[in-house]
């Protein structure tokens, strides 16, 4: 037993007036006591944090932890501003790694380089000429390898340098499947820590190839234990037996609908500007219609990524038919362009949409890239936070990193700055998508999420209240023990 003293508690949508205690016993909330305790609580050991403001544990509820932590120790090119920029810094990284060591290169957003292009193979090799180098695009949606690197993989598709669809997935994850099990550990553990300095006490995290491998699941199900976050484990496949024979509750993540706004593959009902494209449905009717029932036949949760309307409806229409959604807690990830009559859609199917903030604060507004992309009108109504939660849905908040960065009060100060007045949720909503509604989709509504007795005591504690300019976390608590503190 212990107590954690002297902190500000959110507690029904608000801070309490007064610090109060917690005392946990075997990580779960007992009592909620005042500050000071209770004499007869004094021989408890106290751990006081000085009058700190505690919020219930944060989740986000999706994120790619293994390419977050993997790429971390890689090649950063999100500040990039021209090719030899990003030669250069492609260059420093080369001469870091030794002989055998793939090169890994994220966060490539070719429209903010002044050549407004992808550098060119004959560029990359330049810089990288004789170990394999993978780049990939902001939204993972295409990548680009050096010479070396495409002669590595066998049956690649040369044709092209740019690789977008299947080919960017092959090549990916035969670069990923390269490593071995000491250095996937070792992503976990990086992504692991920045999940805490994040604010984070626990990350969804998508494993496997999302083809027909769940790449690397029953390692990480088999040490989840090492890891100092929770992670929460989707098997990205769409191998039900595989899945079925992992132990494994759910199915799928960013298994693909569509692609992205940014590649113009997210599938769309009326075309994107200055183009007679509408994206691409990855899959038929038919096929989702099958995979989607026998996965719930065999109760498993089933996730979806589905950004344009088209992929939506297509997902949302068989979570409909399927009786099994609501108990399931069917996801559809991102979900980002929905129409008034979508939003009603979805409140029929009872499906869930596990959505990212941050995408309206990189790529919306009026003179953002969705904008750019898709006209004012429609990218007014993408990532409507608000609307689908007025609507009765369930939505839970995420980032979709290494797309997005990882970083909870980032996250929620974005829903509540949405570019749309009309979809900025309360901070109070805002919380709910991460703590909460979070809890829910993982069917832990009843004993996590909340500072509540008979609650996991976990807590993301920070120096002042967040959306605050002095904001900072200082300390990540898992059932009622420090897993992370600032220094
Ligand atoms: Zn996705
Ligand atoms: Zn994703």
């Amino acid at each position: 037993m212990k107590i954690l003293s002297n902190l500000y508690l959110w507690v029904n949508d608000k801070f309490t007036a007064e610090p109060q205690s917690l005392l946990v016993e075997k990580g779960i909330i007992i009592e909620h006591l005042p500050y000071p305790v209770p004499e007869q609580y004094k021989h408890i050991y106290q751990q006081d944090f000085n009058r700190a403001y505690a919020y219930p544990g944060f989740i986000d509820t999706h994120t790619h932890s293994f390419e977050g932590g993997l790429y971390s120790s890689g090649a950063d090119l999100s500040k990039a501003q021209n090719i030899d920029e990003v030669l250069q810094l492609l260059s420093a990284e080369n001469a870091k790694k030794s002989k055998n060591e793939i090169i890994f290169a994220w966060q490539l957003d070719e429209t903010l380089l002044q050549e407004k292009r992808f550098p060119a193979v004959q560029e990359l090799d330049s810089a990288v000429p004789d170990k394999p180098l993978l780049l990939r695009r902001i939204d993972g949606h295409s990548c680009i390898l050096n010479s070396f690197a495409r002669k590595q993989i066998k049956d690649l598709d040369t044709s092209r340098e740019i690789l977008r669809g299947a080919e960017n997935d092959y090549a990916v994850h035969y670069f990923h499947n390269c490593l071995a099990d000491d250095i996937i550990l070792e992503a976990y553990q990086v992504s692991a820590k920045l999940g805490l300095q994040a604010g984070f006490s626990c990350l969804h995290t998508m494993i496997g190839d999302a083809h027909n491998s769940i790449t690397h699941y029953e390692l990480i199900r088999d040490n989840l234990d090492k890891f100092p976050l929770r992670f929460i484990l989707y098997p990205q496949s769409y191998n039900i037996k595989a899945v079925l024979n992992a132990g494994a509750k759910r199915i799928g993540g960013c298994i693909l609908a569509d692609g992205s706004i940014g590649s113009e593959t997210a599938a769309i009902s009326e075309p994107y500007l200055n183009s007679t494209s509408h994206g691409i449905l990855y899959q038929s009717n038919e096929f989702w219609q099958k995979f989607i029932s026998e996965a719930s036949k065999h109760n498993l949760q089933v996730a979806v990524h589905c950004i344009g309307d088209r992929a939506i409806r297509q997902i949302n229409n068989v979570y409909k038919i399927i009786s099994a959604t609501e108990e399931l807690r069917h996801e559809l990830i991102h979900c980002e362009l929905t129409d008034d009559e979508l939003i009603q859609e979805i409140a029929i199917s009872k499906a869930a949409p596990v959505m990212q903030p941050n995408f309206d604060l990189l790529w919306g507004g009026e003179n953002g890239f969705y904008a750019k992309k898709l006209g004012i009108k429609r990218s007014s109504i993408m990532n409507r936070f608000a609307s689908l939660l007025k609507a009765g849905i369930t939505v839970t908040g995420g980032s979709d990193w290494y797309v997005t960065p990882l970083n909870a009060a980032q996250s929620i100060n974005a829903a509540v700055h949405h570019h749309n007045l009309q979809e900025r949720l309360t901070l109070a909503q805002a919380i709910d998508i991460y703590t909460k509604n979070a809890a829910w989709l993982n069917f832990e509504e009843d004993t996590w999420g909340q500072i509540k007795n008979g609650f996991q005591a976990d807590l993301s504690i920070y120096s002042f209240p967040l959306g605050t300019e002095t904001s900072q976390l200082l300390y990540i608590i898992r059932e009622g023990e420090i897993k992370y503190a600032t220094k």
